[in-house]
């Protein structure tokens, strides 16, 4: 079985306020465990603010393997408030790509977020089991059965795209990255997310917001759902929300999306995707 959390859907920058509390403000942060529970594998994509409160939710002693797409502010700036990499005999494994960490070394990068004048701490004061380790676009690792597969997103200071598979279940987690404005399909992505269950999309942008940010590394919803229909997933989730867009207008993208791809969603903070051994798919 695989179950997918999300723990912060905005882009950008956290957008915490009544109009946004519906869909939630907290940056990129999405579990995904894989196994049964008692025995299961968990993954964390990206360490945005969401991952605070993720740290919050976690027990007993911790494994965990923290994947980052890139070291953009919204995609770290939970990782000192992760709690459990402060509790002694804890584990935690955290990736980075290497084009992002300078001379491939992804604990440096780490360390520079928790460095004078930015944080009063550093990193050594986390005393939890740390490993880092560089990873490449095409690059594949096995953690406790699932395979972690990474691709090249298209995003200013490069970015990775995940896909895990376990049990015949799939997850492809791509956001940060920007569609071919002349119309062609990413054929990174398009590889990645073949046949995926579950299509994580950077969805930041309105197609009419978009003509005034191409360059900016951002997508758009209906970009989401040609590259779900061209690679034949089964759900698409709209990601990565744009800090601007309230609930309202985010249930109004949803809806029009619908249209063009009828199997998608919004991701909201809370909502978990649960793909059971067999075909079964159910959301809460
Ligand atoms: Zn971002
Ligand atoms: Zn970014």
């Amino acid at each position: 079985m695989m179950r997918v959390r999300f723990w912060g859907v905005r882009g950008s920058i956290a957008a915490a306020g009544h109009p946004t509390a519906g869909v939630g403000g907290n940056t990129s942060c999405v579990e995904v465990r894989c196994g049964t529970a008692g025995d299961e594998t968990l993954l964390i994509f990206d360490a945005g603010t969401g991952l605070r409160l993720l740290g919050e939710s976690l027990a007993g002693p911790v494994t965990a393997h923290l994947f980052l797409s890139h070291l953009h502010w919204d995609h770290i700036q939970g990782f000192p408030f992760f709690g459990p990499a402060y509790v002694p005999g804890n584990r935690v494994g955290l990736y980075a790509p290497e084009r992002c960490a300078p001379g491939g070394d992804v604990r440096a990068a780490f360390a520079a977020q928790m460095r004078a004048p930015h944080f009063p701490v550093g990193l050594d004061v986390m005393r939890a089991e740390l490993a880092f380790e560089a990873v490449a676009a095409g690059g594949e690792l096995e953690i406790g059965g699932a395979r972690v597969r990474a691709a090249a997103a298209k995003h200013p200071n490069g970015c990775l795209a995940y896909r895990v598979d376990y049990a015949g279940r799939s997850v492809v987690y791509a956001t940060d990255t920007e569609h071919d404005a002349a119309g062609g399909l990413d054929a990174d992505l398009l590889e990645l997310a073949r046949g995926a269950d579950v299509l994580i999309y950077d969805a930041q942008y309105t197609s009419a917001e978009y003509a005034a940010r191409r360059g900016w590394g951002h997508s758009t919803a209906a970009e989401g759902a040609r590259l779900a229909s061209a690679a034949g997933v089964s759900q698409l989730v709209l990601f990565h929300h744009d800090p601007t867009h309230d609930d309202w207008q985010i249930a109004r993208i949803e809806a029009e999306t619908r249209g063009l791809f009828p199997s998608t969603t919004a991701a909201r903070e809370g909502l978990t995707l649960t793909l059971e051994a067999r075909a079964r798919r159910s959301a809460a």
